[in-house]
């Protein structure tokens, strides 16, 4: 994967520096990412190369269609391959500009920026040719090419090799939808600030934990809103798993478990636990092998025991998926916030129809409300829950 994006600007000289300079200079000089600067004004009009105009109805200069269209040709034109480009115009009114839309550049064949000055870009331009509109901020620049700086800048760290240590991006602020943690270097101690001791201590495990541990903390404190979008699983103290209880043999069949079993392995959590009472049923279930093969257990309590001997004798955070009549229940983001604050293993539990008694249970146990208006099958809300917990942005 490389990048080629082309910049349409009145200003070409802003992007001297930025395209000669540090990792972006380096990413041009070996190719990994190609930015074409046209000159908005070789396609001005008359004498003075005219680019702009007053706006209609009194106000500042607003830059023209005409030039702007010939210039989107140009950069076709360069690119070849016949196709139209990704049209970008870098505006104050854009969508705020996110990992997911820098992502979504990141994969096309060709952006091409146009940056706006003054009053901005004609309107008309704008509704026939640009593809989507990006903001950096809720905030008014001078012009868009600082923006398009940015947007090139964002890109050009998901073209592999660019940036030398690919873990670094992948442990970026907003790659997985979290905070980064924080980072130190010498002196170990600057005016009397210490490095915490674990970063110097060698102890990999403990760097982790403590990676992971102030991740979600910065997270939590400052930009909770990413929660929505955040896969957590990376975060969690320790691992995921889905159990499901029913009262019925017709609503839990091996295709059934089957099917859960995969997703599991999608979305990295562990295998599936079948709490199934009676033995005929467990028997009916039984015959898959294989480490997702999903485990059969005749209780809850046998199934809390096995996860916490797994989990170094601690045991899970229980989120019980039920029908509406479970009292208490809470919204999904409420507990996936509640998953990263527990320090504990997560435990998914569907109730198919089983009437849930707590009673002589070790743990902790949160209703959580099943968002969806319409019944829907296992498999179903299965794949919804996890994705929305375990899934990426
Ligand atoms: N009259 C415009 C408005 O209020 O929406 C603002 C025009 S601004 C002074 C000139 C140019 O700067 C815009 O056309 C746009 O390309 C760029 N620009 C300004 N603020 C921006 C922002 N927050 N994000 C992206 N581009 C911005």
């Amino acid at each position: 994967m490389s990048a080629y994006v082309s910049i349409i600007t009145a200003f070409p000289e802003f992007f001297r520096g930025f395209l000669s300079t540090s990792i972006i200079g380096r990413a041009v000089k070996t190719g990994n990412i190609k930015v074409e600067i046209i000159n908005l004004r070789d396609f001005g009009r008359g004498g003075y190369r005219k680019i702009d105009d007053y706006s209609f109805g009194s106000g500042g200069m607003v830059l023209a269609a005409p030039p702007l269209a010939d210039a989107l040709v140009r950069a076709r034109e360069l690119r070849g391959e016949g196709g139209k480009g990704f049209v970008v115009y870098p505006s104050p009114q854009g969508a705020l500009l996110t990992q997911g839309i820098v992502e979504t550049l990141a994969r096309q064949d060709h952006v091409i920026i146009v940056c706006g000055h003054y009053e901005g870009v004609d309107e008309r331009f704008i509704e026939r040719e640009v593809h989507l509109e990006v903001s950096v901020g809720d905030c008014v620049l001078t012009g868009g090419e600082i923006p398009a700086m940015v947007i090139v800048d964002a890109m050009a760290r998901l073209v592999p090799g660019v940036v030398g240590n690919d873990k670094a991006v992948t442990e970026d602020s907003f790659y997985a939808g979290m905070l980064d943690h924080p980072h130190y270097t010498r002196p170990p101690n600057w005016e009397g600030l210490q490095v915490p001791d674990v970063l110097r201590s060698g102890n990999a495990e403990g760097i982790r934990s403590w990676r992971r541990t102030s991740a979600v903390r910065r997270t939590l404190r400052r930009r909770p809103d990413l929660l929505c979008q955040a896969g957590i699983g990376p975060y969690l103290a320790g691992r995921v798993y889905v159990g499901i209880m029913s009262a019925q043999e017709a609503l839990l069949t091996s295709q059934h478990l089957r099917d859960i079993a995969l997703l599991c392995v999608h979305y990295g959590a562990q295998r599936p636990v079948c709490i199934v009472p009676e033995r005929d049923h467990r028997r009916s279930l039984q015959g898959s092998s294989g480490p997702s093969s999903p485990r059969l257990m005749p209780s809850l309590e046998r199934a809390l025991d096995w996860i916490a001997r797994r989990e170094k004798g601690v045991a899970p955070l229980t989120l019980l998926i039920g029908g509406p009549s479970l009292s208490g229940a809470r919204h999904w983001l409420e507990l996936k916030r509640l998953a990263l604050e527990s320090g504990k293993p997560l435990f998914f539990l569907f109730l198919e129809g089983h009437p849930f008694e707590r009673s002589g249970l070790k743990g902790d146990f949160l209703p959580l409300i099943f968002l969806e208006k319409k019944p829907m099958p296992l498999v179903g809300k299965t794949a919804v829950l996890l994705d929305r917990f375990l899934g990426g942005r």
